[in-house]
């Protein structure tokens, strides 16, 4: 956040539905950074828990490396002690949760008892064929988290974070094309579903992200602020 973070007139608590490689990541650092809200990552936080080795973190890691979906409780319970944080109490992009029908009704339920509720949900819909080539070929500065892709987006002077100059980047270990397949398939079972969930709630917005990553960012900003109007 910074000087010219807009103040939210209202706490805007955002759930981006996609599969891997759909963006979520990406445009929820955007959000974060363009209003103060809070990205919530389930996908960082069992990260998180498998480095720590907590008893969540080893419940999670074999599931993870196969692609699969983490059970239900063991996700929701590391996502309930972190929304509780006094850093969340503005607003929440969550990005990755829920991933399941049971998960969003336990979403609803934490929020309502915050007296908090979700104000959109965004399907950001992509290409299935591109999203393994997207997916497979993507790093992260392990400085600052800046996102890069060898085809389509590398570091302008190689080797050096065009953000903080690091020089080192890491490539997530579940981002390979047969675990990229799996997760594909995850989502499709499991998550896809929650689509006709928002829309029976009428918070779903449907967002065409094959589009430029600033052009998607400009379309989820305008949902940001029409949930304001
Ligand atoms: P992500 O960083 O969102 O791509 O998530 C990486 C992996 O973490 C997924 O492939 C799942 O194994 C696991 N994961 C992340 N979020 C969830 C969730 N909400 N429910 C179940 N598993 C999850």
């Amino acid at each position: 956040m910074d000087g010219t973070t807009p103040t939210l007139s209202r706490c805007v608590n955002l759930v981006l539905l996609g599969p891997p490689g759909a963006g979520k990541g990406t445009q929820a650092r955007l959000l974060q950074e363009r209003f103060g809200l809070m990205q919530l990552s389930t996908g960082d936080l069992l990260r998180s828990a498998v480095a720590a080795g907590t008893p969540a973190g080893q419940a999670a890691k074999s599931v993870m490396e196969s692609g699969g979906l983490v059970p239900d409780a063991v996700v929701i319970a590391i996502l309930r002690d972190r929304l509780a944080a006094d850093d969340c109490a503005a607003g929440v992009i969550f990005d990755g949760f829920p991933r399941t029908i049971a998960q969003a009704e336990a979403l609803d339920a934490m929020m309502a008892g915050q007296g908090r509720q979700i104000t959109a949900a965004v399907s950001l819909e992509v290409d299935d064929a591109a999203m393994v080539a997207r997916v497979s070929g993507r790093f992260t500065c392990t400085a600052c988290g800046e996102g890069y892709h060898d085809s389509f987006k590398r570091p302008g002077t190689p080797g050096r974070c065009d953000v903080c100059g690091g020089a080192e980047f890491a490539r997530r270990a579940d981002d390979t094309p047969k675990t990229v397949t799996a997760r594909l398939a995850a989502y499709h079972a499991e998550t896809a579903p929650l689509i006709a969930y928002y829309a029976r709630r009428g918070t779903l917005e449907c967002v065409d992200a094959m589009a430029p990553i600033t052009t998607v960012s400009e379309t989820l900003t305008a949902v940001v602020a029409r949930t304001l109007a």
